[in-house]
């Protein structure tokens, strides 16, 4: 027998699996269970997207687009960014079209990468980063950041990790798992800093469009001298519940995205065109649906908030995405029992916030992206397991 463990690559091995699939295996073989846990919208993609798409179908629009993406398509993204921010980026040669953000963020890092880069990365973090570097041949060098300052990263943080092989910074904002989002004076810190080491952002803005309370989502392009050593992310899962379609993209210098595109045509060559004619259709009509969720998220972001004060579990308030990470350390277990134990006394399923980085210790990642009346029933069943132990 071959043993085929023995023939898998070298780099395979270097990445742990997810620290998020786990446990929803575990949940999906119980019953009642409520999760917390799926970093995905509960709506339906809104109907006159899908709609869109089955007529793009009727047209018969199922062959491939050009690598990049359909022009129109990356037409509607540029104007979106020249409404939203008032920032030009050329459809032509500065956009590129890609199956889902996680696609953008894995050519964007094997686009830059040789062998022994750094990438700095502050976390908490998005669960994909770390795996995507070193799949890339890259280092991640993890900058931890605390609640006390409610995990935000600042250039002091970041001067600590810094090193002749730091090639760039990977950040995202509105972030996942925490809710944080940075002001304009910490985003320009961080901007003096990229150009300070002359380094490469990486910017997942995959939650830009998710803020509440009034704040503003300040694009990391925009800010002084930026435009040209960012590398921007943007998808349609999350603001535009289109998580199944897998269509996001990324926005550069005509540099990045010419390499980027190099790996993508031979690889995955264009994301999916039904997708991309949804897409067109989210970016030319779906404002009003994407803010009634937005609307619905902010209600849901209340409730969870305050329940958790209620409880006296330490926390604050997310501001952006649909997650608020809450710390556990009062109740003596790690992240992981407390995820494990919850789950098996109370059939609520969370996720342990060392899933996305050691400084997630003590913590739990519990998403708002489902109904209030689930939200309502896990708060209760969580304060319940509290009184218990
Ligand atoms: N980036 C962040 C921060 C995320 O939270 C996620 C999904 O949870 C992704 C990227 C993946 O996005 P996509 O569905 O566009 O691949």
């Amino acid at each position: 027998m071959n043993d085929w463990e023995q023939a898998l690559s070298d780099t395979v091995d270097l990445v742990p699996p997810s620290g998020i699939r786990k446990f929803f295996d575990v949940a999906a073989s119980m019953d009642d269970v409520i999760t917390l846990g799926i970093g995905e919208p509960d709506f339906v993609t809104p109907w006159h997207i899908r709609e869109s798409c089955v007529y793009g179908l009727e047209k018969g629009y199922t062959s491939y687009s050009t690598n990049k993406g359909m022009l129109p398509l990356r037409q509607e993204i540029a104007n979106l960014y020249k409404k939203n921010y008032a920032i030009d980026y050329n459809p032509a040669e500065e956009i590129i079209v890609t199956v889902g953000v996680s696609e953008a963020v894995d050519l964007a890092l094997r686009a830059i990468l040789n062998p022994g880069d750094e990438v700095l990365i502050p976390e908490p973090c998005y669960v994909s980063y770390k795996a995507c570097v070193i799949l890339a041949g890259g280092k991640p060098v993890p900058v931890p950041t605390k609640i006390e300052n409610e995990f935000r990263v600042t250039a002091a943080d970041l001067e600590k990790f810094v090193t002749p092989a730091t090639k760039a910074l990977l950040i995202g904002y509105p972030n996942n798992p925490t809710g944080t989002i940075l002001t304009e004076e910490e985003l320009n810190g961080l901007a003096k800093f990229a150009e300070k080491y002359n380094l490469i952002v990486l910017s997942d803005e995959i939650y830009g469009d998710l803020t509440y309370g009034g704040l503003e989502h300040i694009c990391f392009s925009t800010l002084p001298g930026m435009k040209d050593r960012t590398i921007l992310f943007n998808g349609f899962s999350k603001a535009y519940a289109m998580t199944g379609w897998r269509l996001g993209y990324a926005m550069a210098n005509p540099v990045f995205i010419e390499a980027m595109n190099k790996i993508h045509q031979y690889t995955m060559l264009c994301a999916p065109v039904t997708a991309q004619v949804a897409g067109i259709e989210a970016l030319r009509n779906g404002e009003k649906n994407m803010h009634k969720m937005i609307n619905e998220y902010d209600q849901r972001r209340h409730l969870i908030y305050e329940g958790f004060c209620r409880m006296g579990l330490k926390t604050f308030e997310p501001k952006g995405a649909f997650y608020i990470f809450p710390s556990i350390k009062e109740t003596g277990m790690t992240s992981e029992e407390f995820v494990e134990n919850l789950l098996e006394r109370e059939h609520v399923a969370v996720i342990p916030g060392n899933a996305f980085g050691e400084c997630g210790e003590g913590f739990i990642r519990c998403s708002y992206a489902t109904s209030v009346d689930k939200i309502a029933g896990a708060l209760n069943r969580i304060e319940n397991f509290l009184k218990n132990i």
